[in-house]
């Protein structure tokens, strides 16, 4: 047993967190940025000495107040290492504070590549997996489906190997963790061989590409659009395989959507795609009160088998609606969130983990199935609540 004697951590205290959309914040009494496992371990025993709960906050990037904590905050940008790479198997295992955009360079120069990725790159490994974090393209996974192993530093102090082969039941679940298992200390990510895409982007109307959608489903590996709400115009995005030689290494989205601020999403089942989008359509007609001045991101998933993934058991869609703040000022959202998470769940939606959602543990129990096995687990592996924080408190109980 390790006591919590001189060499603890300090940690600094009354520093402010903010997530990167600027819409939730906390002042953790401490936030650590350890350098080794044995001093997150101290920071564990320590937290438990002194009854306070643990968060790892990643690239703190999700619009919710899930990475937030008045307990003890751990930081792991020094724990960003690639530990592993497998050209064989086109593996490699990585510190579970690794920024993708550090790992991409890395994966670069052994001519490998992750298959998937979402629109930023400055999250971490353990991060992105743990809201489950997607992109586009009906024959690919959300990016937790790319992970073959991990090891959790359980609240017990324990190190649990995660795989397949090891631990299997943990790993089914800790691949979209919600930060609520342990901490995670690396991941081993399936890799591909590198490749480039070629983006093809051309206008259409809603009801087209509604009525085209299951072509341009087969049409593109990553296929998505974007619907400007009140109007009918639409803009197809096709990404697919090129060996031609790069020309624009940018993109518009990002590049110029600094000021983005706040993002909630839910998602469906693809077939109820059309019903949902032109229900949304309708009432935004129907209800002057309320300007959607930013797209609606459409994009699609492979269906999987991780617990509390929002494409568990079936293909699925992703609308994302989303609200510019320029200069970071307010404005109003709350009708236009309602709405659409009304017109969601009515079609059947799951939440995105790291978006803003008002579901409650019968919500979700009745949206995942094995929702209550999450639970169970969760309650094993930290029966005290160690990791709990008051965004997991209003899913759990
Ligand atoms: C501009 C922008 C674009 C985005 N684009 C997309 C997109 O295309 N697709 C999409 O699905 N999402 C998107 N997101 C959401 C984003 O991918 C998720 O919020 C993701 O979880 C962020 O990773 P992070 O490293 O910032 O994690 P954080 O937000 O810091 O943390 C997420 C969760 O992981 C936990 N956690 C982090 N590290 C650990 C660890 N080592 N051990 C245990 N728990 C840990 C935290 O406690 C928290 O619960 C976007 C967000 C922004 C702001």
């Amino acid at each position: 047993m390790e006591g919590s004697g001189s060499s603890v951590p300090q940690g600094q205290s009354g520093l402010r967190f903010q997530n990167w959309a600027g819409t939730f914040g906390c002042r953790p009494e401490r936030f650590y940025r350890p350098r080794e496992l044995r001093e997150i371990r101290q920071i564990l025993v320590l937290a438990r000495e002194q009854g306070k709960r643990v968060k790892v906050v990643g690239g703190g990037h999700s619009p919710s107040d899930i990475a937030c904590t008045d307990g003890f905050m751990i930081h792991l940008g020094h724990l960003n290492r690639v530990l592993q790479v497998d050209k064989e198997k086109l593996q490699v295992k990585v510190e579970a504070g690794i920024l993708l955009s550090e790992l991409n360079l890395e994966l670069d120069k052994h001519r490998m590549a992750l298959e998937n990725l979402g629109a930023v790159a400055e999250v971490t490994a353990a991060g992105v997996i743990g809201t489950g974090t997607h992109n586009t393209g009906i024959q690919l996974g959300i990016l937790a489906t790319q992970v073959v192993a991990l090891t959790l530093l359980l609240a017990s102090g324990e190190v649990l190997e995660c795989s397949e082969s090891l631990n299997p039941e943990v790993f089914g679940a800790a691949r979209l963790h919600l930060g609520a298992l342990g901490i995670v200390l690396d991941v081993t990510f399936q890799c591909v061989p590198e490749f480039r895409l070629r983006e093809i982007a051309f206008p259409s109307t809603l009801t087209q590409v509604l009525d085209e959608l299951e072509e341009h489903l087969r049409n593109s590996r990553y296929f998505r659009f974007l619907w400007f709400p009140h109007t009918d115009n639409v803009r197809v995005i096709y990404q697919d395989p090129t060996q031609q030689a790069p020309r624009s290494s940018s993109s518009w989205f990002w590049d110029y959507a600094v000021g983005f601020h706040l993002l909630q999403l839910l998602l469906w089942l693809r077939s109820r795609t059309r019903a949902a989008l032109l229900e949304l359509r309708a009432a935004l007609e129907a209800d002057p009160a309320i300007r959607a001045h930013f797209p609606v991101e459409i994009r699609f998933c492979r269906r999987d088998r991780i617990p509390l993934s929002p494409c568990f058991q079936r293909d699925s869609c992703y609308i994302n609606v989303i609200m510019y703040r320029p200069y970071g000022r307010a404005v109003p959202l709350a009708r236009y969130w309602l709405l659409y998470e009304r017109i969601m769940r009515k079609h059947g939606g799951r939440p995105h983990w790291a978006k803003a959602h008002s579901c409650t543990r019968k919500d979700l129990e009745e949206m995942f199935p094995e929702f209550h096995k999450f639970c169970a687990l969760r309650e094993k592996l930290d029966p005290n609540g160690i990791f709990l924080n008051s965004y997991l408190e209003k899913i759990f109980f």
